[in-house]
């Protein structure tokens, strides 16, 4: 399902007096200049704007209106898990490496781990996520189905060696997470896996509902679990990371690395184009320069990609060839769907002395040992003149052709759905409508884990009957930190951060004019004090910079609400108002009615 937020909710909360703060007394160091590693807006002006400052790669301060705004998004998953029924806890940062080692994700991770060594010589690793520390510490805890189901989370820093830690806080190596883990006896039913599930889809709905941002549920990787099991969150941007595929017409929304493809027409049969011709294509990596040389389109070039069982077993083939057209990409999961069991790109050195020629393998090597073919519909398709490798090192041919070349392997051959989705794909959903491609930025992802890591602990409880029960879990997580940054991806302009106002650091910003005037600064505290008394937080801008310097950091640190006091409007009684994203100058209001026109702004 696609959920786009139509109106941010109001972010004064009627439960707390705001708070007022003064610019001189507080550290908004904003810059023009932009850091020299910067591409992207978030970084480039949460730095400018003082809520950032970096400190080394991936890692990053958090000044204070950067980590008042963190503070207001943990405010509202609070509040969201809580009212779930999830219940927050604090778990350790540093975790022994003997917990990851039971799920054998100290090897899983990879790279990805933080580990170090202490005095004594004992290995730990800071936590990437807490799947192993909590499953420990909820055996130790529940030892009854009585005391199930139950969510517990945390919001915590999380450190992972990412291999290129990139846009400040949409990258970080250290970031900020809310982590939940759900524990349940039964899938279905009251108080299984699939109502906690779901409990946290609506959770995560109305968080960012409330933080006012503009985000899309798709369709993620499925767990073991199987069915829809996995939905991520994406903030709805052009400069996301992630492609995210929508059918309007159906509301099928899912990434690429999941969406499925609408039916596709394929045949196999369909006369040669001509007779099979060699030609030498020596030194030329990637598909295109050979696409070029051959004097073909890649669409009408087929790609055998060789891939291997990721267990080996007497039951399954010992390779897996999956094809493609030349500018389709092979999907993993699609191929493991295809086939029923996982698969992995095989080992270059095995399957050199296989006998593929990798680089060069055409969908006849199928027959060179024991080895399924899966063909994507539209590789599989007899009247074209397709062009492809020629199992020979260095050689390519033309005029390849299903029915004449591969007579003998067709029997083993599979035609499925094996690449990634495109836009103008046929929709999965409505026959008469096609994808639509989007770009998105992950800040939530909700999971169905299954029994994975009860497994790996023996993490058992008797049910009703005496039985025992293996622990079915559910983890679900938010990126805060990348929430941050990704909302200023999605509204920002020439002078800075438009932020929602439930994210921004402050609602209301006082600009004085002249700070040496008494009257204009009494005016100042006796507004922001009823703003705060309103659930409102204000800044009052004192410093002694010139106008133009204070309008210009105004605007660039986002607030959604600009006072302003001057001379001028004083002498009729009023103060200038301008809402944060207006064009042009603000307008003058009375004074008596500057509190009321702040509230219905951030209404
Ligand atoms: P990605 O695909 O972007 O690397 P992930 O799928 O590995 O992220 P999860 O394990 O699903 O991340 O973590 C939960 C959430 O934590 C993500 O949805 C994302 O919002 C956030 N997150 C993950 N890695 C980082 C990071 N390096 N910096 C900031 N936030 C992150
Ligand atoms: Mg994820």
């Amino acid at each position: 399902m696609t959920t786009s937020t139509e109106q941010p909710a109001t972010s004064i909360s009627n439960r707390r007096r705001g708070d007022v703060s003064y610019w001189s007394k507080t550290l908004i160091p904003t810059t023009r200049d932009a850091p020299s590693d910067a591409e992207m807006p978030s970084h480039i002006l949460l730095t400018r704007a003082g809520f950032i400052r970096r400190v080394g790669a991936g890692i990053y301060d958090y000044l204070p209106l950067g980590y008042r705004s963190i503070q207001k998004i943990e405010a509202i998953v609070r509040e969201e898990m809580n009212a779930a029924g999830a219940s927050e806890l604090l778990l350790p940062a540093l975790a022994p490496i003997e917990l990851l080692k039971k799920s054998n994700r100290d090897e899983a991770y990879g790279d990805q781990l933080f580990r170090l060594t202490d005095r004594h010589g004992r290995v730990a690793a800071l936590g990437p996520t807490h799947e192993e520390v909590i499953t420990e510490l909820a055996k130790a805890g529940i030892t009854s189905y009585k005391q199930m189901p139950v969510t517990l989370y945390q919001i915590q820093t999380k450190f992972r060696d990412e291999f290129r830690p990139r846009s400040a806080l949409l990258r970080g190596r250290e970031f900020i997470m809310k982590d939940a883990y759900s524990f349940a006896l039964t899938v279905e039913g009251d108080g299984g896996l699939n109502e906690q599930y779901d409990a946290m889809y609506q959770a995560y709905v109305n968080i960012f509902t409330r933080l006012g941002l503009d985000f899309s549920v798709v369709e993620a990787e499925a767990g073991p679990i199987g069915g829809s099991a996995s939905h991520e969150f994406m903030v709805n941007c052009d400069s996301g990371e992630d492609t995210i595929l929508k059918c309007d017409a159906s509301g099928y929304a899912a990434n690429v690395e999941k969406c499925e493809i609408g039916e596709r027409a394929h045949d196999l049969s369909g006369a040669p184009t001509g007779e099979l011709e060699r030609v030498h294509t020596p030194k030329m990596p990637g598909i295109d320069l050979v696409a070029d040389h051959l004097g073909v389109d890649a669409s009408q070039m087929l790609k055998t990609i060789v891939m291997a069982p990721a267990e080996p077993g007497d039951d399954k083939p010992d390779y897996v060839l999956a094809v493609v057209r030349g500018d389709h990409e092979v999907n993993e999961g699609k191929v493991r769907d295809a086939v029923g069991f996982g698969v992995e790109l095989a080992d270059e050195k095995a399957a050199k002395a296989a006998g593929f020629k990798i680089g060069y393998v055409s969908p006849k090597a199928a027959g060179l040992c024991k080895a399924v073919l899966i063909v994507d519909p539209d590789a599989a398709q007899g009247g074209t003149a397709w062009a492809t490798g020629a199992d020979e090192y260095d050689h390519h041919v033309k005029h390849f052709n299903w029915s004449r070349d591969m007579a003998d392997h067709l029997a083993k051959s599979k035609i499925a759905d094996i690449r990634n989705a495109m836009a103008g794909d046929p929709s999965p959903r409505d026959p008469n409508s096609t994808l639509r491609a989007q770009r998105g930025i992950e800040v939530g992802h909700i999971f169905k884990l299954g029994t994975k890591y009860a497994e790996c602990f023996d993490f058992v409880v008797l049910d009703e009957n005496q039985k025992k029960q293996t622990v079915i879990m559910g983890c679900y997580g938010i990126g805060v930190s990348r929430t941050l940054a990704s909302c200023v991806e999605m509204s920002h302009d020439d002078n800075g951060i438009v932020f929602p106002p439930a994210i921004a650091p402050y609602h209301v910003e006082i600009v004085l004019m002249d700070i040496k005037k008494d009257d204009h600064r009494a005016l100042a505290d006796k507004l922001a004090q009823e703003l705060a008394d309103a659930g409102a937080d204000v800044l009052i801008d004192d410093r002694k910079e010139r106008p133009g310097v204070k309008f210009k950091d105004a605007d660039l640190i986002g607030v959604p609400v600009r006072i302003t006091i001057g001379d001028k409007a004083l002498a009729e009684r009023s103060v200038e108002f301008k809402r944060r994203g207006d064009e042009g100058k603000g307008e003058w209001t009375p004074i008596d009615n500057a509190v009321t026109a702040c509230l219905d702004a951030l209404a």
